[in-house]
């Protein structure tokens, strides 16, 4: 969220000012510990998957029994060993494993990959630890930090540590906001951009993100940008906020080069026919946060409708373009339902203390809008959604690349959790749970790749490429639900009893195996150990 970020931002840059004796390493977010004895097994020499059903994530339907040949930290061979419901060919299957998984009746997918993912900091009082373990415990073994708002060194920092296995977490993408991180001040000239997108790329990031307010919006600093990242082969992602979108609409960035839009500003604005600016009320104002969320949700309803000349002229392009949209449909749901975000099972045993007073409603700490939220709101809201998931799944059925991103740490959204949740709202939206898991994998994949024009080295299961794999005891196609740290509720009719199916059961990263349900139980005990300090507070 943009105003959060910037609250971040905010209140790291004041924590210095006002803190200026402590060390600058003290005003970041805990770095996550180094890999303990026992904290993931592996890599194998040969490790073998034996009689799972694989979902490979290029939208080819589910296959089984395969055995998956794991070679170090890559796909040695996935190999057909008989068919369902009838003995295992035993002659067939590949031999010589130094480890072995029996995954007989479960599902094997790619490792997923969140596109929109903040590893916390300070306003959250999370620690690195705590937010990695939260994502691997949920299948997801490659994040991009749109933003990197622990700053960049600490970033590229643990983007490093975990290329080399040295800590639990995910892949890490490094996004830095343009202009951040340097002593220049603020991008205001098209020859600033250039020269900060390439003062970034001798530091080593990945990508750049765009939001805030302020300059980088006029047309030739946004395109200075774009255009100077392309030439390096960066990625570009852009929260097109409403300070800047009255200059610089989703489809105005897309003809500069931007690679990918997150959440959803700027896109009905590119769609407006009877208005060139939103229908702000009088009194509106930016920094009121429920002006701003409450307004947003009467948004989607001033653009051209579904089907119009409009809507067409304007999907053809960006199709044209070969523009990713990276919807974040989750971040905003508890504006179409509060109470649903709210009170997430998930809050009782995974949320630390300190991240449920960051979402509790203040006006100072910015993206906790709820200072009256009304039914009416929440009406509002289901149209938004309604229009808007029209339009990214017309954009998907059209050939459009659509990724999952969950913005996470925010608004009542948990990390990890609120992935799995992004996956049923693509469903929600019109996917077919195939599209849905291509969009968390290989989508996923090719968006981070292919700012560099490489192919990708994970994403699918495929032999060669990057052993990251999920292993969930249930089938996920049927039920995202399975997904869940906390599983999915189901009756068993042979007992009466009430039963709590899946969890993923392994996630394999860079060929290590780690033990889902053990990650959940460390980030278990993080939240044990802070409420203990903090006795008061009861989410
Ligand atoms: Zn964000």
């Amino acid at each position: 969220m943009n105003n959060r970020m910037r609250a971040t931002l905010y209140s790291a840059i004041t924590l210095l000012v006002v803190c200026a004796a402590i060390t600058a390493q003290t005003r970041q977010q805990l770095p996550a510990p180094d890999r303990r004895a026992g904290e993931g097994e592996g890599p194998f020499q040969r490790l073998i998957i034996r009689g799972a059903t694989v979902i490979d994530g290029t939208g080819a339907p589910p296959q089984g029994p395969v055995d998956i040949v794991v070679e170090n930290n890559r796909i040695r061979e996935v190999r057909s060993v008989g068919q369902p419901r009838v003995p295992i060919r035993e002659a067939a299957r590949p031999r010589d494993a130094t480890r072995e998984i029996d995954a007989q009746g479960m599902y094997v997918l790619p490792g997923l990959i969140d596109v929109h993912a903040h590893i916390g900091g300070l306003a959250q009082g999370t620690s690195a630890e705590y937010v990695y373990k939260l994502w691997m415990a949920h299948g997801i073994t490659t994040i991009r930090d749109p933003g990197s708002l622990n700053g960049i060194d600490w970033t590229l920092s643990e983007r490093d540590r975990s290329a080399q296995n040295r800590i639990v977490a995910p892949r890490i993408f490094v996004y830095v906001v343009a202009g951040s991180g340097w002593d220049r001040g603020p991008i205001g000239t098209p020859a600033t951009a250039r020269e900060y997108v390439r003062w970034a790329k001798a530091k080593g990031v990945d990508g750049f993100k765009i939001l805030g307010d302020g300059p980088i919006y006029d047309p030739e600093n946004m395109a200075a940008l774009l255009n100077e990242a392309a030439t390096l082969n960066l990625g570009t992602a852009a929260h097109l906020a409403q300070m800047g979108v009255a200059r610089m609409n989703a489809l105005d960035a897309a003809r500069l080069g931007l690679t990918s839009m997150e959440h959803w500003y700027g896109l009905p604005e590119a769609l407006f026919t009877d208005r060139t600016i939103q229908n702000y009320p009088p009194e509106y104002n930016y920094s009121d946060e429920q002006h701003r969320f409450g307004e947003a949700g009467r948004l989607w309803k001033q653009a051209a409708p579904p089907g119009s000349e409009k809507w067409n002229a304007v999907m053809n392009e960006m199709l044209k373009l070969g523009f990713t949209i990276d919807p974040t449909f989750t971040i905003y749901e508890a504006s179409r339902d509060l109470q649903r975000a709210m009170r997430a099972e998930w809050h009782d045993r995974f949320t630390l203390p300190s991240l449920w007073r960051f979402y509790q409603p203040s006006r100072e700490a910015h993206g906790s809008y709820w200072f009256y939220w009304t039914t009416q709101d929440e009406i509002e809201w289901k149209t938004n959604f309604r229009l808007w998931m029209a339009f990214v799944n017309e954009y998907k059925n059209r050939g459009g690349r659509v990724t999952t991103g969950s913005d996470s740490g925010f608004i009542y959204k948990l990390y990890g959790f609120d992935y799995i949740r992004e996956l049923e709202l693509l469903q929600e939206a019109g996917f077919h749970p195939l599209e849905v898991v291509r969009s968390a994998t290989l989508y996923g994949s090719q968006l981070l790749h292919a700012p560099k024009g490489k192919p990708i080295a994970f994403g699918i299961i495929r032999p060669g490429l990057l052993a990251d794999l999920v292993i969930v005891p249930e089938n996920p196609l049927a039920n995202f639900k399975v997904l869940y740290g906390t599983g999915a509720i189901r009756l068993n009719d042979q007992t009466g009893q009430v039963e709590r199916v899946g969890g993923v059961k392994y996630v394999i990263k860079d060929g290590i195996v780690y033990d889902a349900r053990r990650l959940l139980a460390d980030v278990e005990r993080i939240v044990d150990e802070a409420r203990k300090k903090t006795p008061t507070v009861a989410n």
